[in-house]
C-alpha cells in the first residue's frame, strides 16, 4: 500500500517502532469501518525502525495528543490522493486520560474514578507532570 493509494485520509509516520497498536487503540480505529493499514518495523534511515499507520478516512480527533503518546510522530493529510499538508503537532498544555500516572502512591491509584490529568511543564525540555503528585509521565 503506497501513500497515493489513500484518497482522503491521513498517514501517521515516524511512529516509534512498536507503538502503532497503542495509537491504533487510542484513535479507536477498531471501531471504524474505514480502511486502515498498519506497517510495523519499517526501515527508516533516521530512526532505524518505525511504524506507520495509514487511514483512508478523515479523522476528527485532536491529533496533537499523538505527540504526547509518541514524540516525533508526523501527520500527513491526503486529499484526492495527494499529500496536501504535513501537520506539525503542538503539545497540548494539559491532557486528560491519555497517559497514566506511574507513581504507585499517587491518589489516582486508590481513587480510580479520578481522571489522569497531566500538565506540560519545562521550558527547554517539555515534560508532562501528574497534577496530583507531580510525577513525570
Ligand atoms: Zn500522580
Amino acid at each position: 500500500m503506497h501513500i497515493d493509494e489513500i484518497q482522503n485520509g491521513i498517514v501517521l509516520d515516524h511512529i516509534t517502532a512498536g507503538k502503532a497498536m497503542e495509537i491504533y487503540h487510542f484513535l479507536e480505529l477498531d471501531g471504524r469501518d474505514c480502511p486502515v493499514a498498519i506497517l510495523q518495523n519499517v526501515g527508516s534511515r533516521k530512526m532505524g525502525r518505525k511504524d506507520i499507520i495509514k487511514i483512508d478516512a478523515p479523522i476528527d480527533t485532536d491529533l496533537n495528543v499523538l505527540a504526547v503518546l509518541c514524540p516525533g510522530i508526523t501527520v500527513n493529510v491526503i486529499r484526492d490522493g495527494v499529500r496536501v499538508e504535513k501537520k506539525a503537532l503542538t503539545l497540548p498544555p494539559e491532557v486528560k486520560d491519555v497517559i497514566k500516572c506511574k507513581n504507585p502512591r499517587c491518589i489516582t491509584t486508590t481513587e480510580q474514578e479520578l481522571p489522569h490529568v497531566f500538565r506540560l511543564t519545562g521550558a527547554k525540555t517539555p515534560v508532562y507532570r501528574c497534577i496530583y503528585c507531580e510525577t513525570k509521565a
